[in-house]
């Protein structure tokens, strides 16, 4: 056993030929990723160090206190996705980063939203009101601009996983920003059912303990907090 690190000498020799075997990522390999999340209809797109990936456990908190209405029922929330803890050894094994982002204007300043209407889109998303036809509701309309930014969102994340996988880098891995949003209503744990989309749902990256603000900005992609004129929706994909 090392002293320094922990772990036995099998342990470290197997990390060490894990990391011999890894494939370089390559600058043509960064532009081709970012491109082809560009060119797949992301807003923004850049791959940056792992390492700028910011965690904080007060993220985490934050999906319990004040109580969000998904954890411990949507099957991507917290405590169904990987602890904190568990998150940070993992994503000391990955090298890069890929943020990528979707945007949809707002209407209506941030100032003028009603709150409660803003926390009912954020509770039940799949709720929103269908447009009525020729009748203008702007504040609807900005709801139902960015649940389809969020699944335009979440779509582009599968899209990148399966391509920096089809790179070559098999352990690449996805998650997006917030609830899932695929299904009008998730299925909820208590339901004993199983995801409607196993293989494209995707935790969110505050569920494990990800701060999304700070890593934006390490990324160079920042966004304001709250919004202003828009809603931009951030996802991660991590290259090993
Ligand atoms: S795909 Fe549907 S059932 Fe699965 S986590 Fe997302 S909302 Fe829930």
């Amino acid at each position: 056993m090392s002293r320094d690190s922990g772990r036995s000498r099998d342990e470290t020799s197997i990390m060490e030929e894990t990391e011999d075997m890894k494939q370089p990522v390559r600058p043509a390999i960064v532009r081709e990723l970012e491109a082809f999340a560009l060119d797949r209809g992301a807003y923004r797109a850049k791959i940056f160090s792992a390492r700028l990936v910011a965690m904080d456990e007060r993220v985490r908190l934050k999906c319990q206190i004040p109580l969000c209405p998904h954890y411990g029922r949507a099957l991507t929330c917290p405590p169904n996705v990987p602890t904190v803890g568990e998150f940070r050894t993992v994503l000391g094994l990955y090298r890069k980063a890929l943020m990528l982002q979707t945007r949809s204007p707002l209407g209506e300043e941030n100032e003028d939203y009603d709150k409660d209407e803003v926390k009912k889109f954020f509770a039940a998303p799949g709720k929103i009101p269908a447009a009525k036809e020729g009748e203008e509701d702007i504040v609807a309309g900005d709801f139902r601009g960015a649940k389809a930014a969020a699944i335009r969102l979440h779509k582009l994340v599968n899209e990148v996983e399966g391509k920096a996988m089809a790179l070559g880098f098999p352990y690449a891995l996805g998650l997006i920003g917030g609830v899932c949003m695929f299904c009008s209503e998730c299925v909820g744990t208590a339901s004993g059912q199983a995801c409607r989309r196993p293989y494209e749902a995707r935790p969110s990256m505050e569920g494990v303990g990800i701060d999304v603000i700070r890593t934006s900005i390490k990324a160079g992609l920042p966004f304001d907090v709250p919004p202003k004129k828009e809603i931009i929706w951030s996802g991660l994909v991590l290259i090993d």
